[in-house]
């Protein structure tokens, strides 16, 4: 059985690089286990011999949130595997914790049930987001009540129950930039969340911006495979205990062997964003010289993201691509290309996804590690067939009552 205890001190050497860190970090404790590769513990549940020793363990965690120590009680409070990716991203974004989830969405919403719980409902909110994110805001499904703004005009929007500031950057799908060290100081004494999704802890950690929660969809580039859904929210251990008793309560928790998975993505993730952002670079500089393109969007940031939008028709360029898979979701090792305005971001309001500049003609593309000249081939005959097609953007792919993904 792995025993580990999950609050094993993190290594002391601060001088080590991302690179270094993403192959190590998370690993402590495998010497002292005897294995090289880490273990996978699937257990539900453990052996509690001792009921006073457990009875006391349990009060500690209902008051504080602190992980347990010693051995494991019951897979939805703690697991081993899990705790090792939760430590590696921890040290990747450079926060004190972190805290995983059964996907992005799971994280984020336990942040929601947090600041809600502390009595502090309302959230101020830079659209664009991830379409979801938007539904999740928009809808109040979670008691949350939410005003949209500008990043200018975010210290306006606080008010004295504001709970949380929520910004994406780059932000899904328009790749849209914020300056985190202004939005930071607009944000006074209210926690800023940043989703840190496109760029990941290789290129910009929000933590040294002034970010307090950093989220993850680890669904995308932390797992980079397109086989894991998880997500993930680094902060300072403060919050992560409340993180942690919304967790257990609720039991949005992530599968041993997705944790599995995303400490073993966490490993080549900086190789595969250098490789898959200058592929993107490229496929971007060549989208922008090309006739058939009317606008490309590629952060000043660098990544693996690219957004354009065509002067013919999208679902065109969507239903002839061929080495390019046409689907949702990104940060796979594999290119991947989809209409916002039909899949991602279908459940936010037609006039409020055109407001935040998500326009018809707007194409996503997550570029992965295939080589560029194939890539444009597919790329190329694609915006081919879009600019022979005559009709326009405006029909809708898929019908206005699919939930996006
Ligand atoms: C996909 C995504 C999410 C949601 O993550 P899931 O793992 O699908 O729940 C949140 N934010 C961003 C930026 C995303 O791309």
């Amino acid at each position: 059985m792995d025993t580990t205890s999950p609050a094993s001190p993190p290594p002391s050497d601060a001088r080590r690089s991302l690179t270094t860190e993403a192959v190590h970090a998370g690993r402590e404790d495998l010497t002292a286990l005897g294995v090289h590769a880490a273990p996978l513990d699937l257990s539900t549940t453990y052996p509690s011999p001792d009921s006073r020793g457990e009875a006391a363990r349990l009060d500690a965690f209902a008051a504080t949130g602190a992980q347990l120590s010693g051995p494991p009680v019951y897979a939805r409070l703690d697991n081993p595997t899990t705790a090792r990716f939760e430590r590696a991203l921890a040290r990747l974004e450079g926060t004190e914790s972190a805290v995983a989830f059964a996907s992005g969405m799971a994280a984020l919403s336990a942040v929601l049930l947090a600041r809600g719980a502390a009595g502090l409902r309302h959230v101020v909110a830079v659209r664009p987001l991830y379409g979801c994110s938007d539904h999740l805001l928009e809808s109040g499904l979670l008691g949350t009540e939410v005003s949209w703004a500008e990043p200018e005009e975010v210290a306006a929007a606080l008010r004295p129950d504001t709970g949380l500031v929520l910004a994406e950057t780059p932000a899904n799908p328009t790749l849209v930039e914020t300056d985190l060290d202004a939005l930071a100081e607009r944000c006074g004494d209210v926690p800023l969340l940043v989703d840190n999704t496109f760029a990941t802890p290789v290129l910009q950690r929000p933590r040294e911006h002034g970010a307090a929660l950093v989220l993850h969809s680890a669904t995308k580039y932390l797992g980079g495979h397109g086989d894991v859904l998880g997500g993930a929210v680094a902060c300072d251990e403060e919050q992560a205990r409340a993180l942690r008793q919304i967790r257990f309560a609720t039991g949005g928790v992530l599968h041993p062997l997705a944790g599995y998975l995303l400490l073993r993505g966490l490993s080549t993730l900086p190789v595969r964003m250098r490789a898959q952002s200058a592929g993107a670079a490229e496929i971007a500089r060549r989208l922008a010289a090309d006739p058939r393109v009317a606008r490309v969007h590629y952060p000043r940031l660098g990544g693996a993201m690219v957004a354009f939008e065509v002067e013919g028709d999208p679902h065109a360029v969507i239903g002839a691509v061929r080495l390019i898979t046409p689907a949702v979701s990104l940060g796979s090792v594999d290119t991947l290309i989809q209409h916002p305005g039909s899949i991602s971001h279908r459940i936010v309001a037609a006039e409020d996804r055109r407001a935040a500049g998500i326009s018809d003609r707007l194409l996503r593309m997550s570029v992965g590690l295939e080589d560029v000249e194939d890539l444009w081939r597919d790329l190329d005959a694609a915006l081919a067939a879009s600019a022979g097609s005559a009709s326009g953007p405006e029909r809708p792919a898929v019908p206005a009552t699919v939930p996006a993904h």
